[in-house]
């Protein structure tokens, strides 16, 4: 069985980042599940299929020509071969993303999608269900939290890296009310796996944080 370690939780509390460096140092495949919920909800934008419009929204899943090329440090996430990196991360569309993940036959479309990137040598997952829904036989799942303005700054200063401005009061209030409709939703809710381990880091920086989870996994690849 390909190895898989799982790393979900809010927005903003830094799965991404750690996912990236934990893919490389491991030389294994990446998986960005928010990527592929945020191209959908892009291209559902794009081709005016409403959000409420749930056979519209699987159609679109099951066919959806997403490619992410590159993994480990820099990956880019193509839809129809446009890099699309950048307009899937706007506040329009991170909002209409947690508005449509709610809809569990869409959930479902996605499945097999996501399922296929455990491929060898193993696979990092990042999301909010990959240790509760996707990837059931995790060798490690990793549940990470962080305060809701700790997760702010993280996000504000990520979005300024990428030259899109914003301010922070705006940027919390927009993950507050995504992580509500994530924790709220009646399938796959944003929630730690029973056997998952739950990692605080709003008083750890980056490389604190991953240095606990590079200790777990090193563990959990030797039982
Ligand atoms: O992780 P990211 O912020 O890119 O995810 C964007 C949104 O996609 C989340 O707020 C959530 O609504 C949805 N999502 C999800 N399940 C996942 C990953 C993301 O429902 N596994």
């Amino acid at each position: 069985r390909i190895p898989v370690v799982t790393l979900d939780g809010p927005g903003g509390v830094g799965k991404g980042t750690l996912g990236r460096m934990l893919a490389h140092d491991l030389g294994w495949h990446l998986l960005d599940s928010g990527a592929i919920y945020r191209a959908l909800a892009l291209a559902a934008d794009r081709s005016g299929i409403a959000k409420d419009d749930e056979a519209g929204l699987v159609r679109l899943a099951l066919e959806l020509p997403l490619r992410f090329r590159g993994d480990g440090n820099q990956t880019l996430v193509l839809l129809h071969d446009e890099p699309v990196d950048e307009a899937i991360r706007t506040p329009q569309i991170s909002a209409l993303t947690s508005q449509i993940a709610v809809i569990p036959a869409l959930r479902t479309a996605l499945l097999q999608r996501q399922r296929d990137f455990a491929r060898a040598p193993g696979l990092v997952a990042d999301g909010r269900d990959m240790g509760t829904v996707v990837f059931p036989e995790a060798v490690l799942k990793v549940f990470l939290t962080a305060s809701a303005e700790e997760r702010g700054k993280r996000r504000l200063n990520q979005l300024m890296e990428q030259g899109i401005s914003a301010n922070l009061a705006s940027v919390v209030a927009e993950i507050a009310e995504r992580d509500a409709r994530d924790q709220q939703r009646s399938v796959a809710p944003l929630r730690p796996a029973a056997d998952a381990r739950v990692l605080d880091t709003s008083a750890q920086t980056v490389v604190e944080t991953y240095t606990v989870l590079q200790a777990w996994v090193k563990t959990a690849l030797q039982e």
